[in-house]
């Protein structure tokens, strides 16, 4: 088999094009569901297999070997994923020798169970034994049990340059942590993806100068925690590798997730407002308003420490957004701590929200401590009201911009109109523009003239 060298600057698409030259190559086809670490962890996947000699296709149906590469966050998203998986099973019905694979948090989450539930899966592989998928490829084919689940408590992939296949051109994300070591009550996370891991400096920067050369303007630095990233032995913590990124190109805007209040320094603050191209955007999880419902969520912090944390982003970087997650009905929820939840959503005023009900995971402390005692129809009301008043505040956010103009990176097409581009502005919000002679990846200037709660609309201007 013909290998393909990943020499340091060969843009994605050439060794995709390299690897499906390949006569005779089994193809492989990965679909990703869940968060942008999940994306990333995609791309590490293609490049292992290809690696490994795989070609790589767009159509399910045309491959040798499907990965899911799955999210065990919620109750509904292993829902999906399993439908998913029925919805899939006639492929291998036609196609003799076809092999699935279920990779990724759920995959840790239930391990062997799979193989007897599911039928129709062949591999098991969890998020630290990517290295390991031709291995268990190849053993799947031999009719053998193929099952990584191991976590490690040094796995970075740090060596491993990703493919990037289903991308913009534009934006691509960079891991820099992996795992986390929080605990917080309801997140299944640290038992699907272990303990907390920094990524070397080095690795990272040489990964951020490779998308660069290959024409990318955007980087997102990933991590379940990003503020806990420490290497060796807080040498290098994540205020000073944030500008290093920075430093790199002033052209490139850089931006980070998630945040995590308790950890999130004014440092961190202090780098943002010193490199106009770090974005002005922080996505800073509350999950719930009350101090006691934070301390039940065993969050580390309180309403006062996490509202101070808002305080010290709107001193130092005061134009920058916010934006948050939320969860209606926790177990042990009350009609007050909801009312807190609303309450500082208004005192903070966020940007955007990602709003969800309370969903049970196995083998959480709150699984095992907490009975998921507030009724389906209490959630659902909660629920309600915290994204009418997030639509609200969302809608107020964008009419204080109509009138401002924004330097815009454009990302794509308008879904509505071919004659529009869409790009996001330094605060991550969508403005929707007349395309006239920009192209995709470019900047531009853009006066906002309308807006929706979700949505700016403007009109491209000459920049001064
Ligand atoms: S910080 Fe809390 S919510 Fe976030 S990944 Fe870690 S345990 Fe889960």
């Amino acid at each position: 088999m013909q290998n393909i060298s990943f020499t340091k600057y060969k843009t994605s698409q050439e060794i995709i094009k390299a690897a499906n030259s390949r006569p005779d190559a089994p193809k492989l086809f990965v679909e990703t569901y869940g968060c942008q670490m999940n994306v990333a962890d995609s791309e590490l996947i293609m490049s292992v297999m290809i690696d490994a000699g795989f070609a790589v296709c767009d159509r399910p149906e045309d491959a040798d070997v499907l990965f899911i590469n799955t999210c065990a966050v919620r109750d509904n998203a292993e829902q999906r994923i399993r439908n998913r998986l029925q919805a899939l099973a006639h492929l291998k019905k036609k196609k003799s020798g076809m092999l699935f694979g279920l990779l990724g948090c759920m995959a840790e989450r239930i391990k062997e169970q799979l193989l007897e539930q599911e039928q129709i899966v062949d591999i098991i592989a969890g998020p630290d034994s990517y290295r390991t998928l031709p291995a268990l490829v190849a053993k799947a084919k031999e009719g053998e049990s193929a099952v990584n689940v191991l976590l490690s408590r040094e796995e970075t992939y740090a060596d491993i340059s990703p493919v990037r296949k289903d991308t913009n051109g534009v934006s691509a994300f960079v891991s820099i942590t992996r795992g986390c070591d929080n605990m917080c009550a309801f997140c299944v996370v640290p038992f699907t993806r272990g303990r907390e891991r920094s990524r070397s400096p080095q690795t990272i920067l040489d990964e951020i100068r490779q998308i660069l050369a290959e024409g990318y303007k955007e980087v997102t630095l990933l991590g379940q925690n990003v503020d806990k990233y420490n290497w060796n032995n807080e040498e290098v913590k994540f205020a000073q590798l944030l500008k290093m990124v920075a430093e790199l190109d002033p052209q490139l805007r850089v931006r980070f997730a998630t945040s995590y209040p308790q950890d999130f320094t004014d440092e961190v603050l202090q780098i943002m407002a010193n490199h106009p191209n770090i974005c002005k955007y922080i996505h800073l999880p509350v999950q719930a308003g009350s101090t006691r419902m934070l301390e039940t969520m065993r969050r580390g912090y309180t309403r006062e420490w996490y509202l101070n944390r808002i305080e010290a982003i709107r001193k130092f970087v005061p134009d920058c957004a916010i934006s948050t997650d939320i969860i209606a009905g926790h177990p042990t929820e009350t009609e007050q701590d909801h009312f807190e939840t609303l309450s500082l959503m208004q005192s903070v005023g966020y940007d955007y929200a990602y709003m969800f009900k309370y969903s049970e995971r196995p083998g959480t402390y709150a699984a095992r401590n907490l009975p998921d005692e507030v009724s389906e129809e209490d959630k659902s009301r909660r629920l309600d009201e915290i994204i009418a008043l997030q639509s609200k505040l969302s809608h107020e956010s964008n009419k204080k911009d109509v009138g401002k103009t924004f330097e815009i990176l454009i990302e794509g097409e308008s879904k509505k109109s071919k004659h529009k581009l869409f790009g996001r502005n330094s605060q991550n919000k969508v403005v929707v523009f007349e395309r006239k002679d920009t192209k995709i990846g470019e900047y531009a200037h853009v006066k906002i003239t309308g807006c929706t709660s979700a949505t700016l609309m403007g009109e491209l201007i000459e920049p001064n």
